[in-house]
């Protein structure tokens, strides 16, 4: 879906915000204890975000006919300000991760949440430095780069993960990235 700027950025503001909120009311007068179970919880959920992520890249974004038509719009215009807009995925995310681990305590959900929604963050910025940033080689974004082009260029599909390339190499959808780079 194209978006205006507001919507498109909004998330960039609204997602470390709701991580915010969820801490503060998780860790608000606790002790060091409580703070390593949040810790614990927030780096499984960060963890568990890298799955998520592939998994809607490739099962719902590149198989489900309702969710291909929105990601094909990215493929026919990478550079162009396409998403979900800005809060809808947060609510999913949160609805989804957040609201059944309360049966587990609210310091539990919170973490978990909190990670899933950094991980998120996380690929919204990796994904939109990839098609608006020219990084120099070496460093992980550039690989990162690399990587996505791969996906949108290469006659086989595969590199679904945009942070981390590890579900492809488990899945064995890993393909080599271009060489050169194509021009933004
Ligand atoms: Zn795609
Ligand atoms: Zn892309």
């Amino acid at each position: 879906m194209k978006l205006s700027k507001a919507l498109y950025f909004g998330d960039f503001v609204a997602t470390p915000l709701a991580i915010l909120i969820l801490a503060a009311i998780a860790l608000a007068g606790r002790d060091h204890g409580t703070a390593g179970v949040w810790l614990l919880a927030f780096l499984s959920g960060l963890g568990a975000w890298t799955f998520i992520e592939y998994a809607v890249h490739r099962w719902l974004y590149h198989r489900v006919p309702f969710f291909e038509k929105f990601h094909d719009a990215h493929h026919a215009d990478p550079d162009g300000l396409i998403g979900a807009p800005s809060f809808f995925a947060i609510i999913v995310l949160l609805t989804v991760f957040f609201a059944p681990l309360l049966l587990l305590g609210f310091v539990i959900a919170s973490g978990f949440g909190s990670g899933v929604l950094l991980g998120y963050m996380l690929y919204m910025l990796v994904h939109h430095a990839s098609h608006h940033v020219l990084p120099k080689p070496g460093g992980l974004l550039y690989d990162a780069r690399m990587r996505h082009m791969a996906h949108h260029y290469h006659a086989k599909p595969g590199n679904y993960g945009v942070i981390t390339a590890f579900w492809d190499r488990v899945f064995s959808t890993s393909i080599r990235a271009r060489t050169r780079v194509p021009g933004r």
